[in-house]
Parts: C-alpha cells; sequence; structure tokens
C-alpha cells in the first residue's frame, strides 16, 4: 500500500456496533466483566482503551513495524525505552539532541546509576570506540534538533547489530512520511506525536514503534505498570492528524525548500542549516534514507549578537514565537533560551549550537507570506 492510503486507513476499523467511519472516543476508566476475568480483551483504561488500539496499530502501520505504543508525550516514550535498562548499563547518544531527552538522560536517569556517552554521529563509526561489555542501546536522533545533522541509519544499525546492541531512532524531525528508521535497521523508533504526527499544535503525545515481539512485550509492561498512557480523546486526535500526514508533509517540504534557498540568498543571514542543501554535509546520507528534506531548519544572522536574533525572532508576525514543531502554523524558535534551555551552555557551544541560532519549523500556509514575513524581520 502507498504512504498516502496507509496514512488515512492505518488501524482504522468502522467501529462493530455502529458502523462510525471515525474511531469512537471511547471516554472509559473500566469494562464490565461477565464474570471474573472472563472479558473482551478489555480490563481497566491503564492497560488498554480501544482507542488507543486504534492509534497503535496506525503508528505500527504508518512506520512498517509490527507493534505500536502510545505514550502520554515524546518524553515518555523515551522514558520507557531507557527503563529496559538496570544500574549499571551504558547508553551511547548523540550529542545534538532534544533538550528535553538530554535533561532526562542526565537529571533522571544518571540518578539511577545508566550512564550516557554523548558522541556526534555523522559518522556513524564514532560510536565504537565507546562500545564495552556494559553497553546496551544506542540513542540517535536524525535529523538533529536543531543544527539538522544526519546520522547514518543503516550503518549504526549494522553497528548496533554487531555489538548485540539496540539501535533507537527519535524520528519526530523526519516523520514517517520522509524516513522509516526500522525498515534501515533500527530496533525501535520513537516519535513525539506532539509535532508532526498530531500536525495541529493541540495535543502531546509520544509513541514508540518496533517489530520483535519480546520486545514489544517488556515495552508494553512498562507502559501499564508506569502508567504514562495518553486518554482516549487524544489518541483521537492523533489518529485525525495521520489522516492529512502525507498532504501535510508535501506542503512542508515544499514551502521548506523555498524558505531555505530564500534565507541562503538574503545578505543578512550567515548559515543555514537544513539538510536539502546539495553542500549539507551529510547530503548524501540524507539523500539515501529520506524521501524529502522537510520543513525545518536553523540560521544565524551574519549579524551574530544576541540582541539581533532576539530582535529577528520578536518581529515577525506569521511565524509564532512558540517551542514545538510540526503544526500546521509556522513557528521561530531560539533554541538557546528556549528548547534548549536544559543544556548546559559550554556543552551546546561545544556541540556547535550557538547563542544567537534562530529555528523555524516551516508551516504549511502561503509559502509568499512566510517568505514576506521573515525578510521583513530580518530587515
Ligand atoms: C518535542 C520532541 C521530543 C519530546 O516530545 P514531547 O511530546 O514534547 O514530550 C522528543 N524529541 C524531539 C526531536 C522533539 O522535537
Amino acid at each position: 500500500m502507498k504512504l498516502g492510503t496507509k496514512f488515512i486507513h492505518a488501524g482504522v476499523e468502522p467501529d462493530p456496533t455502529t458502523g462510525a467511519i471515525m474511531t469512537p472516543i471511547y471516554q472509559t476508566s473500566t469494562y464490565v466483566q461477565q464474570a471474573p476475568a472472563q472479558h473482551k480483551g478489555y480490563e481497566y483504561a491503564r492497560s488498554q482503551n480501544p482507542t488507543r488500539t486504534a492509534l497503535e496499530s496506525a503508528y505500527a502501520a504508518i512506520e512498517n513495524g509490527a507493534f505500536g505504543l502510545a505514550f502520554s508525550s515524546g518524553v515518555a516514550a523515551t522514558d520507557a525505552v531507557i527503563k529496559l535498562l538496570s544500574p549499571g548499563d551504558e547508553v551511547i547518544a548523540i550529542n545534538d539532541m532534544y533538550g528535553g531527552t538530554y535533561r532526562l538522560f542526565t537529571k533522571i536517569f544518571e540518578k539511577f546509576g545508566i550512564r550516557f556517552h554523548y558522541v556526534s554521529m555523522q559518522e556513524a563509526d564514532n560510536v565504537r570506540p565507546l562500545i564495552n561489555e556494559k553497553t546496551k542501546l544506542i540513542w540517535t536522533e536524525t535529523p538533529t534538533n536543531p543544527l539538522m545533522n544526519i546520522a547514518d541509519i543503516e550503518a549504526l544499525a549494522n553497528i548496533a547489530k554487531e555489538h548485540k546492541l539496540l539501535l533507537v531512532v527519535d524520528n519526530t524531525f523526519a516523520s514517517p512520511y520522509l524516513q522509516n528508521p526500522l525498515d534501515l535497521g533500527a530496533d525501535i523508533v520513537m516519535h513525539s506525536a506532539t509535532k508532526y504526527l498530531g500536525g495541529h499544535s493541540d495535543v502531546i503525545q509520544g509513541c514508540l514503534v518496533m517489530n520483535d515481539p519480546a520486545l514489544r512485550e517488556q515495552l508494553y509492561f512498562i507502559q501499564k505498570s508506569c502508567g504514562a498512557v495518553p486518554g482516549p480523546q487524544d489518541c483521537f486526535l492523533v489518529l485525525r492528524g495521520i489522516k492529512t500526514l502525507h498532504v501535510r508533509m508535501q506542503r512542508h517540504c515544499e514551502n521548506g525548500e523555498r524558505i531555505a534557498h530564500f534565507l541562503r540568498q538574503h545578505p543578512k543571514v550567515g548559515r543555514v542549516y537544513w539538510c536539502g542543501f546539495e553542500d549539507h554535509p551529510n547530503y548524501a546520507i540524507a539523500k539515501k534514507q529520506m524521501r524529502g528534506f522537510g520543513g525545518m531548519m536553523s540560521f544565524t544572522l551574519k549579524d551574530d549578537r544576541i540582541e539581533e536574533a532576539k530582535r529577528v525572532l520578536s518581529s515577525t508576525k506569521v511565524f509564532a514565537l512558540a517551542e514545538s514543531l510540526g503544526g500546521v502554523e509556522s513557528l521561530i524558535n531560539h533554541p538557546a533560551s528556549m528548547t534548549h534551555a536544559s543544556i548546559p551552555r559550554e556543552e551546546r557551544i561545544k556541540n556547535g549550537l550557538g547563542d544567537s541560532l534562530i529555528r523555524l519549523s516551516v508551516g504549511i500556509e502561503d509559502v509568499d507570506d512566510l517568505i514576506d514575513d521573515l525578510n521583513a524581520a530580518i530587515g
């Protein structure tokens, strides 16, 4: 089945009692049993909810996986993955990652004796020297947030297999429209469904998709034992969002390309970070593993003072100054003080994320209005 058809029909069957084409919102906490332990597969809504079940099948289908699991946020999904580990275990993580993931790793899980090594994954072989007998998992994100670096998923998967490690890919930025990490050998795909999957800036949710039934059992056990499950209304919103993913992503990509090139030729713009430029350091890998380049990008101004960046950030009228990404509306963001404020400045600068970097989540408005808006703001 082609992507567009899959995104509309994935996981969704007409409601068996009424034929409703849209999955009903099963707003219930429990289910009546015929006799003790005799039921229709649903006992208590932390463990199972039919709206969530439909969404979980959709998650599996859109990532070409066997199983999907929904969580109350993207970080809750990440949290569940790290709970597969035990004290003393080690993780190799990409150095340029979502700030909240870094915070969860360093401030929560290090306390419980799990060690994280951070490394640039622009060369997959960079992870090799960090592998030892305690290493259990490689955590990567590609394209990265906000510098749009690319990691070679297939190369990392080969290294992971060689050493019997789990490879987990945060696929939030690409979305399943552009990239399917399980097809490239990853063990688990993670999404902040808050972003492109939901797509309308109205829900917080996360998911995991995997192929291995044993891994699914372990993660399902963590999901129900730790309880970070989304409610049925939120599941409905994401199910609805996924139906238009391909149409939205197509426009995100078109608008993204126009804006990346507009920024690059602007006399006041310094460097533009977008993985669709042919001179992007990992363009060949991006082209190999992605179907397009999306609407996420970052840039600096030639006048690199932070005051100048802040002036631009507060001057746009169509681009809203806000955290998050992947919604229909365009957003502008200052990673150093907003999405990535939880990363210590020294660490941030070392990884190439400067104080004056500006990040854009290009929406699906008319691109001419977006260009006019940026042009006026940059001045
Ligand atoms: C937003 C985001 C997350 C965290 O997801 P939440 O839904 O906010 O908990 C993780 N990774 C990436 C790349 C993100 O953009």
